[in-house]
């Protein structure tokens, strides 16, 4: 077993510099943390933040990481911003670059992808339920080895599209990889995407364009996004030994 798939608690907590914020939609922020120590992982592994305010009130959350293990010495994090939320608000709102925060992990063993995994992939993200998925994106490309790949990605409208120009960019030059955007409050863009709610017939469009059964199914976001998309998926008869979820709340 390697550190990267113990326990949270075998894993120590340590400082990591934000290193760089990147806004990437109007409710989402991107931050490059540099640890101390930084380890591998495997993409779709979360790491744990904790923040302690001067009274020693601490406060704990999980973020995937969004980058993929080839950026060596930075984790990349893809906050949303929650209204009503305590520590969501603190990265959109308070920290800056060159402040410090705790970081435990990478941490995870069911939610992650390896190309020892194989293919083909179904990714299927709701709104910032793409980050893990984007570190697999990445990930794939990096390591090569031709495995189709369809992100089925949902998101309100065409501005809310976390990454928007790097996706579009690998649909256009990754033979392997189709971008496929489920806009639920905007029309679509582009031929392929569609101006509704991820549904069942949506989900047999995008499994007919894979072309082949999916080796593994990667769905995250919300927990009612992810609820509904592995319904449709088990009412269409998909093996539940094949499908990875990860919960963000909600
Ligand atoms: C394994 C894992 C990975 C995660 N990765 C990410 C990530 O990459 N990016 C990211 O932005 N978040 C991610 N989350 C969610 C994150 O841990 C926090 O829950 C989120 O940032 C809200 O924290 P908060 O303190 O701002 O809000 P809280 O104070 O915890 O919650 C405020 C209110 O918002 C509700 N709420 C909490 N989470 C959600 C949600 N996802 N959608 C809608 N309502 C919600 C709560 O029920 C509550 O009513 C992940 C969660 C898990 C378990």
């Amino acid at each position: 077993m390697t550190d990267a798939t113990l326990p949270a608690d075998h894993v120590h907590w340590q400082e990591a510099v934000i290193e760089r914020v990147e806004r990437q939609t109007a409710g989402v922020k991107s931050f490059l943390l540099r640890p101390q120590d930084w380890r591998s992982f495997r993409a779709g592994q979360h790491l744990d933040v904790r923040l302690t305010a001067p009274d020693g009130y601490q406060v704990q959350r999980s973020y995937s990481v969004a980058s993929a293990p080839e950026l060596e010495g930075l984790y990349e994090l893809v906050v949303e911003r929650l209204e009503d939320g305590e520590v969501s608000p603190f990265f959109h709102d308070v920290a800056e670059v060159g402040d410090v925060i705790e970081i435990r992990g990478p941490i995870g063993g069911h939610f992650a992808w390896g190309p020892e995994d194989g293919g083909p992939l179904l990714l299927v993200g709701g709104g910032s339920g793409v980050a893990p998925l984007m570190s697999i994106l990445r990930h794939r490309a990096a390591v090569g080895g031709e495995i189709s790949t369809i992100l089925l990605y949902a998101a309100r409208t065409w501005d809310d599209v976390i990454f928007r120009e790097e996706l579009i960019a690998r649909d256009a030059a990754e033979a392997d990889f189709t971008l496929l955007l489920s806009l639920s409050r905007d029309t679509a863009r582009r031929p392929q995407d569609v101006g509704r709610r991820v549904d069942a017939p949506l989900l047999e469009d995008t499994l007919a364009r894979l072309g082949a059964a999916p080796r593994l199914i990667f769905v995250c976001g919300s927990n009612a996004f992810v609820e509904a998309v592995t319904g449709h998926l088990l009412d269409l008869g998909l093996d539940p030994q094949t499908i990875r979820t990860e919960r963000f709340g909600g």
